[in-house]
């Protein structure tokens, strides 16, 4: 693997193979369980002890143009292949293959996971930078595109009678328009859904992985955690992690 750094952000150059595992251990091991392993292909990401939102900015424009003209559908496929093969072995492991004996559930993230925000970003000025005023605009028009493979896994799991969460950062305020946002993408049929409460100041990894247990305190079992951040399967509270691409920014 050949790594460039520009502007403090480490591209990978090259795609790394599907079946690469990656340690979740993220902070203190008394507050982050290890081990759980990670599927993962393109990122972007600062230093892994950010604590910080981080944006990539134009700098690398022609770069995440390239990727996202080129390669991200493919690699989207790839991950969404890999999370049905992760989804049947938990299943079968964790389940007896009885998705009702064990509540089994799968857990989304949206942006950059169901949605694809990459014209907002691409459309940005400058490029690939964030405009809060913009942001929420682009938001309440539910602007964003699908991401095809990821929505097609999201309909298999419930096909096969597992009940899907969506856990958000984005917040509680943005719910209602959000929910309609998903079904008019043709994106329906949650159990959950957990947005973040406004005053939470707490991580997105902590926030999420609290989120998770929530759920598993209810009684399901998390087979799988999908997203496009370390943040999105940080903490434990699932089987394993389907790490999406997103070459454009991090959230801790
Ligand atoms: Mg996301």
């Amino acid at each position: 693997m050949s790594a460039a750094v520009i502007t403090g952000l480490v591209m990978l150059t090259t795609t790394l193979p599907a079946h690469a595992q990656y340690p979740s251990a993220l902070g203190t091991p008394t507050t982050y369980s290890a081990g759980k392993p990670l599927w993962g292909t393109l990122q972007n990401v600062p230093g892994m002890g950010a604590t910080e939102f981080t944006y990539v900015g134009p700098t690398m424009g022609s770069t995440i143009e390239a990727y996202y003209a080129s390669q991200h559908i493919g690699d989207l496929k790839a991950m969404a292949k890999k999370a049905r093969v992760l989804l049947r072995q938990q299943l079968d492991e964790r389940c007896g293959g009885d998705a009702k004996a064990c509540k089994a559930m799968v857990a989304f993230d949206i942006d950059e996971t169901l949605f694809n925000n990459y014209t907002y970003w691409a459309n940005e000025s400058p490029p690939f930078s964030l405009d809060d005023t913009n942001w929420t605009t682009y938001v309440e028009n539910c602007e964003a595109s699908v991401n095809g493979p990821i929505r097609a896994f999201y309909r298999l799991a419930k096909d096969k009678g597992v009940k899907v969460a969506v856990i958000t950062g984005r917040p509680v305020t943005q719910t209602a328009i959000t929910q309609d946002c998903l079904r008019e993408k043709g994106i329906n049929g949650w159990t959950d859904f957990t947005a973040k409460p406004v005053d939470d100041t707490a991580s997105a990894s902590v926030f999420k992985a609290q989120a998770r247990k929530a759920l598993e305190q209810k009684g399901y079992t998390i087979l799988v955690s999908v997203g496009d951040q370390i943040s999105d399967m940080a903490g434990g509270h699932l089987g394993g992690g389907i790490w999406l691409p997103n070459p454009i920014y991090f959230i801790p």
